[in-house]
């Protein structure tokens, strides 16, 4: 197979018979250089340029909404758009060379005393560079966010300076400012991440894999009624894996159903162990939103719970049934219909709308730890409890507050009429057999809180 470079050369040669012009190296120059739409600079021109001598900034500036844009106006006068900035940002820059560096991204180098000065000064290109653009006689309104990174510097994660640009463009996008540094701490390992992942499907068959159960305290009962199983991992050389970063990482990789049967599996075998010792308790299971729309997973756990004769509840959120509420609904139902019981987890947190409420018929609703925290202190966080917990009895739900930490917010909610309550004051998540511990033996059935 040809080189790229071999073929390139063989594309610029004169036709047959013609003498090769002197300028044959340096069109193939010109083209390795630059950008064939815009006739800007390319990647590879702003490398040089930073990697030329004393450490300077790479600048990379990125349109926003570039691809809807795109989609809005063609191909061809986006590469216009495109050119139009480019110059703009090179005159700005006393004739700076501008490259384009990805699709919607163009780039150069900057010289300046200190990394505050060089994000002050690429937000104020910014700011310059972003007037409407006349295109065709019609103005198209455009906005740039601009990612900074100092050539000079070692970072063995991401070594090079335009990538390390090109990364705190997103990073500047995702906390809404207008040009922002590469910053090594919020990009993390991901390196590590990808490692993390395909360990993920081992330690569920070799053991690192466990759960923790959080007692939940019925008020009319007055005992503990029902637990949540709480997975933890613990990698051999990482130690505790929060929960927090192995679903979220789960569910994007597609490994959450594996996860979640193996949860369901060893929360009805500790439910029967349970039930051994004693106590017959509801157990919760957390169930990610995205299995909502997985039938097959809805068949493996009415099969479970068909085999087992276990008392399951599943906590869910909300975003799964917002984005296929079809497909959700019916499963839902097929769950209700096996007896398992739904629950309608950190209640609060997220959009909450009055629509989920409508569509889902849940038995409980569990109000986010963020509101049950403030109970203390916050009239506000109070009256909107009271409210949710008033809601949610009209509709026939139950209602759990989680993150009770204190004996005042426990009272109060007592006096609100809430059914149930969670939180480190009853309970911290703990093994099965400290648990079981303190459940106390037979006799003691309901554990008592203050
Ligand atoms: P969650 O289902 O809302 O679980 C409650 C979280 O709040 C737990 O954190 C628990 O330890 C913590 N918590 C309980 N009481 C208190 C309190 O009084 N104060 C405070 N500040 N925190 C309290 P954890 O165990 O780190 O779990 C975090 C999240 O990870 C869970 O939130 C749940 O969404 C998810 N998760 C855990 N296990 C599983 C699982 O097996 N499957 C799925 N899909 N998600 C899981
Ligand atoms: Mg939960
Ligand atoms: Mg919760």
């Amino acid at each position: 197979m040809r080189s790229p470079l071999a073929y390139l050369s063989a594309l610029l040669s004169p036709a047959p018979g013609r003498p090769a012009p002197h300028d044959h190296d340096a069109r193939l120059a010109h083209m390795a250089l630059h950008d064939q739409e815009t006739g800007l600079g390319n990647r590879l021109s702003l490398e040089r340029l930073a990697a030329g001598g004393e450490p300077v900034y790479v600048i990379l500036f990125g349109i926003d909404r570039f691809e809807i844009l795109r989609s809005a106006i063609g191909y061809d006068s986006m590469a216009s758009l495109l050119t139009t900035v480019g110059h703009r940002l090179s005159g700005l820059c006393g004739g700076e060379r501008v490259a384009r560096v990805g699709a919607g991204i163009l780039g150069l180098v900057l010289h300046a005393d200190d990394d505050h000065q060089a994000v002050q000064t690429a937000a104020r290109l910014c700011e310059a560079a972003q007037a409407p653009i006349i295109l065709n006689g019609a103005p198209v309104d455009i906005s740039l966010t601009a990612g900074l990174a100092r050539t000079g510097l070692s970072n063995r994660a991401v070594p090079s300076p335009v990538d390390r640009a090109s990364i705190a463009v997103d990073q500047a996008r995702a906390a809404h400012r207008r040009a922002m540094g590469f910053d090594a701490e919020r990009y993390g390992d991901p390196a590590g991440n990808l490692s993390l992942i395909s360990e993920l499907m081992a330690a569920l068959g070799n053991g690192e894999f466990s759960l923790n159960y959080q007692p939940k305290y019925d008020f009319r009962a007055e005992a503990v009624t029902a637990v949540e199983a709480l997975a933890r991992w613990t990698h051999p050389r990482r130690g505790c894996v929060s929960p927090d970063v192995f679903v979220a990482m789960a569910e994007e990789t597609g490994h959450i159903r594996p996860l979640t049967e193996w949860v369901i599996h060893q929360a009805i075998r500790d439910q029967a162990e349970l039930a051994r010792a004693g106590h017959s308790l509801t157990m919760s299971v957390n169930v990610s939103g995205r299995l909502l729309s997985d039938e097959s997973f809805a068949d493996f756990a009415l099969a479970a719970v068909k085999a087992s004769g276990a008392r399951l509840c599943f906590e869910i959120t909300e975003t799964a049934v917002v984005a296929n509420p079809d497909v959700a609904l019916h499963i839902l139902e097929r769950f209700a219909e096996a007896g398992i019981s739904v629950s309608l987890d950190d209640y609060g947190s997220g959009l909450s709308s009055l629509t989920y409420l409508k569509q889902i018929r849940a038995d409980e609703l569990k109000i986010d730890k963020s509101f049950v925290l403030g109970l203390d202190d916050s009239a506000r966080d109070a009256l909107l409890v009271k409210s949710t917990i008033d809601l949610a009895h009209g509709l026939g739900m139950k209602v759990t507050a989680e993150g009770v930490e204190t004996p005042t917010a426990l009272a109060l909610l007592r006096g609100m009429g809430c059914d149930m309550a969670q939180g480190y004051l009853i309970g911290r998540p703990v093994s099965l057999s400290d648990l079981v511990e303190r459940l106390g033996g037979p006799a003691r059935k309901a554990t008592s809180v203050a």
